[in-house]
């Protein structure tokens, strides 16, 4: 199938593939994504100990295939810590994944780029935001020399303190007040912290960077409660051309550190053929009857 007719292009997140750096298991993943159709593998917590840069642009070369790359913050490099030195890490740890997305040539750096990736135990204070800011816009700075674009996740209340709803990030990129970062949001969150998920789109509008499409559950698309044809439609209304990325999780797949992180404790799904197949094509078809309910097919 192809879905060059398409005002966005697809992706999907390596983890309904693998956990592992392994090279032949990365090769493997990277073959699935691209015959189902997919243009964009999202890679979590790319770490060059893992898989050297030559390695991997070797692979998605041979593949045909884009590449995200997205993270989160840790506790002890959390640039919203009140505490400079944590907050420093921080930064170092985002100047290093600016680079090695440079290196890359990625299509951007996504996640949780403003704190650790967990439940905090309370609400952040105005010293840890301002640390955020502070960093995010000097980060921002050398991401946009690199030509490296860079997307904040708005993510529920469980994975961060700092922001969790699509307002809260736009004030955040205000205060940040540099043009470089957007948005990056994703319907398994918004379900939890929006009121309504395309409203949210719509107060994004241009500022919309990237988009995650997860159920509820982050099991299989069109299996759960979120209403994604108001979340295609509302994407078809601000007239979003960017990457748009399957997110699903399962017991099936394990990354040690990420599956323990976002609370991946059940078995969603086994067959992940099956899955990702069938998401592409119900984001396809979403896309295609969003552009017919905005008449721009
Ligand atoms: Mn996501």
């Amino acid at each position: 199938m192809t879905a060059g007719h398409l005002p966005n292009k697809l992706g999907v997140h390596a983890l309904v593939w693998t956990g592992s750096w392994d090279e032949a298991e990365l090769n493997h993943a990277f073959e699935q994504s691209r015959r189902i159709g997919y243009e964009l593998i999202e890679l979590p917590r790319f770490d060059p100990a893992m898989i050297s840069v030559e390695t991997l642009r070797k692979l998605l070369d041979k593949h045909d295939l884009k590449c995200a790359i997205t993270m989160g913050l840790a506790w002890d490099a959390d640039i919203s810590n009140p505490d400079p030195e944590i907050a420093r890490r921080g930064e170092v740890m985002l100047e290093n994944a600016v680079s090695a997305c440079r290196d890359i040539g990625v299509e951007l750096l996504g996640g949780i780029l403003y704190s650790a990736l967990g439940k905090y135990p309370k609400a952040p204070t105005a010293e840890g935001r301002k640390n955020a800011v502070d960093a995010i816009a000097r980060v921002a700075d050398k991401a946009q020399a690199a030509e490296v674009p860079m997307v904040l996740e708005i993510v529920n209340r469980y994975e961060t303190n700092l922001l969790n709803s699509t307002d809260q990030g736009l004030a955040f990129l205000d205060d940040v007040g540099h043009a470089w970062p957007k948005l990056h949001l994703d319907t398994y969150h918004m379900n939890i912290e929006e009121s309504d998920i395309g409203d949210a789109v719509r107060r994004a509008g241009d500022r919309l960077g990237y988009f995650h499409i997860g159920e509820n559950n982050r099991a299989q698309l069109g299996s759960g409660s979120i209403d994604f044809a108001n979340a295609f439609s509302a994407l078809r209304d601000i007239d979003y051309r960017g990457w748009i990325t399957f997110e699903s999780f399962s017991s099936e797949v394990l990354d040690e550190g990420l599956s323990n992180d976002i609370a991946i404790w059940r078995n969603m799904w086994t067959d992940n053929v099956a899955l990702s197949d069938h998401a592409y094509r119900f984001m396809v078809s979403q896309i295609e009857a969003s552009m017919v309910r905005s008449g721009r097919s």
